[in-house]
């Protein structure tokens, strides 16, 4: 539905946001682009609309190369971060405008405007300036503004960041329900690793103007292909520690573990989730596969702790459940989970451990 090549946005200066990025988004799909602030996201959403024109590559959707059209002839839809709506209008106005560009009757776009209105709770409001509205109120809005003209793409740039965290989490309940009923293809710009998990049918992962990988909420958490996608995907950050490979074993922390035979000897990233190392609080028997250190920080998750193991040079970190947390400063031994581990060689997966 959405096709993009080679394409590259740099702004006077020098900036490349988006850089000789290639992408295919299927129909219907429910897509999130993912990565830290400044990498290109809004950028490159932007370009996808319209509002930014590429300095060079081709943009196609639904088969059509729109690189060179206008905005209103692209036939998508955009819900900006701060919502965009005009305060001078009421909420029938604001959900109507864009029928109004599209010069549909008065009579037709009123009708069309209460009908999206009462889908997304809004029938009460109808009169109300977006100034008496709170915030999850104004985001719905401009949610029905966007549902209202059904275009055949939704590009949402971080919609729910604006909401507290508990309305937030409404938000993305109704939003993946509503996207789900409307089947629109939709672009979905966030720097909320847990939010892309959650919403998207696929997800591509940004630094710095670039996509270093596109997959499924399960194939970029369990099998992420490069050290930054790894320590960015994840409640809690991925342990990346410094490893090698010597004749057979891997090296790492002062634990010694057994190596995947097709691995080669030389320098390592060993990659292991918090969730995948069981704590022990007695040293563990002639057992050299252990990660040693003292407990430097306890944090409460609510139904779990993240304990922060010092072992020396390197910190390792672990997530406990409710009742095993070891005390500040005592010695503790970290034992990862057989097959959970995953081995990065020059920036690139190799395999797990
Ligand atoms: P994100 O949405 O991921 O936070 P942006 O797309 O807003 O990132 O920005 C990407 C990079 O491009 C940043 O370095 C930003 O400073 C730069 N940038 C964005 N818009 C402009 C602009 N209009 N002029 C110059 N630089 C810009
Ligand atoms: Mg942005």
């Amino acid at each position: 539905m959405i096709s993009l090549s080679g394409l590259t946005k740099e702004f006077p200066g020098g900036v490349r946001a988006v850089d000789s990025l290639d992408l295919e988004i299927g129909d219907g799909e429910f897509f999130a682009l993912l990565g830290p602030s400044g990498c290109g996201k809004t950028t490159l959403l932007r370009s996808i609309a319209g509002l930014e024109t590429p300095t060079s590559g081709k943009i196609r959707i639904g088969g059509v190369d729109v690189t060179a059209s206008p905005p209103g002839r692209r036939d998508v839809a955009m819900v900006f971060q701060d919502y965009a709506l005009f305060p001078h209008m009421d909420v029938t106005s604001n959900i109507a405008y864009p029928l109004r560009i599209k010069k549909v009757s008065r009579q037709r776009r009123e009708a069309k405007a209460a009908e999206t209105a009462s889908r997304l709770s809004l029938s009460d409001l109808l009169a109300r300036r977006p100034a008496q509205l709170s915030g999850g109120q104004q985001q719905r809005v401009a949610l029905a503004r966007a549902i209202a003209s059904r275009p055949q793409v939704f590009l949402f740039d971080e919609p729910l960041s604006n909401l507290d965290a508990r309305l937030r989490l409404e938000a993305r309940t109704f939003l993946k329900r509503l996207q789900r009923e409307l089947a629109v293809t939709t672009v979905f710009v966030t720097h909320d690793q847990g939010e892309a998990l959650a919403l998207a049918d696929r997800i591509a992962v940004m630094n710095a103007g670039r996509i270093m990988q596109v997959g499924t909420p399960s194939e970029v958490f369990h099998r992420p292909t490069d050290p930054f996608v790894a320590g960015f995907i994840g409640s809690t950050p991925m342990n990346l520690l410094p490893a090698s490979a010597e004749g057979g074993r891997l090296h790492v922390a002062g634990a010694v573990l057994p190596l995947p035979r097709d691995v080669a000897d030389g320098p390592l990233v060993y990659g292991l989730r918090p969730e995948y190392a069981d704590l022990s609080q007695s040293a563990p028997v002639g057992r050299r596969d252990v990660f040693s250190g003292k407990v430097a920080v306890v944090e409460n998750l609510g139904t779990a702790h993240l304990v922060t193991l010092d072992s020396g040079d390197l910190l390792i970190q672990v997530v406990v459940p409710e009742g095993d947390e070891p005390a500040v400063g005592a010695s503790a031994w970290a034992v990862p989970r057989p097959g959970r581990a995953l081995l990065y060689r020059d920036d690139r997966l190799l395999t797990g451990a």
